[in-house]
């Protein structure tokens, strides 16, 4: 019989990430650092990637200092300070168990006014920089022979949103992205899924007008917007072993919509 990782036992006493390490990109506002918030609550230490300094500075301090978190400026469309990224992670607490490619931006526009720049910048930003994430933590992960990778999808991926050109063939891209390389690492020890998260409260999202927000919150079953932490709770479980024998998954975080 296989024998089952220690989380799965549910005589465990220890926190669901203790002495794991973590690389969130994106992680120094919104959802990442949710998703850091709780994986410090679970006994990780984190590394946090942002091309903002100043908020990276800020999320670390927040999290409870050097002994748990670090942060470093990393834009994710260079595969060379993604590179850099994950090895801080290496050189500051010794490992790499867990990468979120988190990172992410949005230029809405309809197809006859959206710009070839702002379809290549979403492009970039989502799925190449979820590439270079994936491809410099399994690189690592596959020499140690474990390792949790989760990519930051969305439901506009799922079902292609108006104005959203862009943004949901960057995120049906991640979908992609994310079940190839799991099917590439699967036999090395190293899990690959996706989360499609729908309307999250975060700056991103509040920026929307009110006319919009109403509208969205009518094909809500649920009746509500999520929160960062409803994120941070699935990216959680798909980086912990209680996930053991899920790879190439895409988890929904929608209250219902368009299930
Ligand atoms: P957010 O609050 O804007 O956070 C995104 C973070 O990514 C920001 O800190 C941003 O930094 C950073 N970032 C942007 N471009 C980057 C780059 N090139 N390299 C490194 N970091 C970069 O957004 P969020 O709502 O938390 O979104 C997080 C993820 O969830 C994104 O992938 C988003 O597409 C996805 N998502 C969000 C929702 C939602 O409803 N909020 C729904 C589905 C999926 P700056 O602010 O300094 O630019």
């Amino acid at each position: 019989m296989t024998e089952l990782p220690r989380t799965c036992d549910p005589e465990r006493t220890s926190m669901l990430l203790q002495d794991r390490v973590a690389v969130i990109t994106g992680g120094a506002q919104g959802i990442g650092l949710a998703i850091a918030e709780r994986f410090v609550a679970e006994g990780a230490r984190v590394v946090l990637g942002d091309i903002d300094a100043d908020l990276g500075r800020a999320a670390v301090a927040h999290l409870g200092g050097p002994d748990v978190a670090a942060s470093a400026v990393c834009d994710v469309r260079d595969a060379a300070q993604m590179e850099v990224l994950v090895a801080l992670a290496g050189t500051a607490f010794g490992s790499v168990d867990v990468m979120v490619n988190n990172a992410g931006i949005t230029r809405d526009a309809t197809m006859r006014r959206m710009t070839e720049q702002e379809f290549d910048d979403v492009i970039g930003v989502h799925l190449k920089g979820s590439w270079n994430g994936t491809r410099a933590a399994a690189a690592v992960m596959r020499e140690a022979g474990r390792g949790s990778i989760i990519n930051v999808s969305s439901l506009s991926g799922k079902v292609g949103m108006i104005g959203q050109t862009n943004y949901s063939a960057a995120k049906a891209g991640i979908v992609g992205l994310t079940k190839a390389a799991a099917k590439e690492v699967a036999h090395l020890g190293v899990r690959v899924n996706a989360v499609q998260p729908g309307l999250i409260r975060t700056a991103m999202t509040e920026a929307m007008p009110q006319r919009i927000w109403d509208q969205k919150m009518e094909e809500i079953p649920m009746r509500r917007a999520g929160e960062p932490a409803e994120v941070a709770g699935v990216v959680l479980f798909l980086a912990s072993d209680l996930s053991s024998y899920m790879t190439g998954t895409v988890q929904e975080i929608t209250g219902g919509r368009f299930m």
